[in-house]
């Protein structure tokens, strides 16, 4: 394996919903840990992709987030739209919580347009939010996609074993935060996880370490935390890790920054 500069990956995090974008985009090179920056609009997306211009760190995804849907479900248009000219697609998902319970035919039918349209265009990367909802997200990708076509990443995933296996069975790879980390159950479901599908994220901001908001950088504890929760030595579950990572990105068409030097 070559030398690389990357130091991490969070695939998962919205850098436009913390104070200063700008700022946070810059941290992510600075820091050097490749970021794929989630939306929850579309209408967020040129905004954000303007804020990573330039930054070979940060690549943003376009999505439409199950919580919003029930005021934004028009914008799915705008969504596949969109998805023609960006092969890294989220947040998109369900959220089964009983306050979105009213949304969700609408989450469904959102969620499954994206899938479909990410399907037919071919080359899609996904991360997909899936709160009280694992196996309805299951069922949808058995349906809607495979594994040839599109690769999803299910986020924070708190699912029981049995559906995470298979969404595994399905091509699913999983983006781990340290919450999952904190409790019995995370740790249960992340020693079953297959190790060459396991990816690191923060979902910033809406995780904290102690009083202060996640930041990207916060994924380097987090591979060792994995390595720990695991039984194996940091260096190999950051060479893992860092495997599986340079394959989702291959697979959106996408390299490692370590490949651009200069930048
Ligand atoms: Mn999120």
């Amino acid at each position: 394996m070559t030398q690389t500069s990357v130091r991490g990956f969070d695939f998962h995090c919205h850098l436009d919903l913390y104070p200063d974008p700008a700022a946070m985009v810059a941290s992510c090179a600075r820091d050097r840990i490749v970021t794929l920056a989630v939306t929850t609009t579309p209408r967020a997306w040129p905004q954000n992709r303007k804020w990573a211009a330039g930054n070979a760190f940060v690549l943003t995804a376009v999505g439409l987030h199950p919580e919003v849907v029930w005021e934004r479900h028009g914008e799915v248009g705008l969504l596949e739209e969109y998805m023609k000219d960006n092969t890294l697609v989220g947040e998109i998902g369900l959220d089964g919580s009983p306050q979105h319970k009213d949304s969700w035919d609408k989450q469904v039918e959102v969620f499954g347009r994206a899938l479909a349209t990410a399907q037919r265009l071919g080359g899609r990367v996904v991360s997909i939010h899936s709160r009280r909802a694992a196996n309805e997200v299951v069922k949808c990708l058995g349906e809607r996609i495979t594994a040839d076509r599109v690769l999803p990443i299910l986020h924070w995933f708190s699912g029981s074993i049995g559906a995470a296996r298979k969404a595994a069975q399905l091509g699913c790879y999983f983006s781990i935060n340290r919450r999952t980390l904190e409790h019995d159950a995370g740790l249960a479901l992340v020693r079953s996880l297959p190790a060459d599908r396991m990816l690191t994220e923060t979902d910033g901001p809406f995780t904290a370490i102690g009083s202060r908001k996640s930041a990207p950088a916060d994924v380097v504890e987090t591979m060792t935390e994995l390595a720990d929760a695991r039984g194996v030595s940091t260096a190999e579950m950051t060479q893992m890790l860092t495997a599986n990572a340079a394959h989702v990105l291959e697979f959106a068409g996408l390299k490692v920054p370590a490949d651009t030097p200069g930048r």
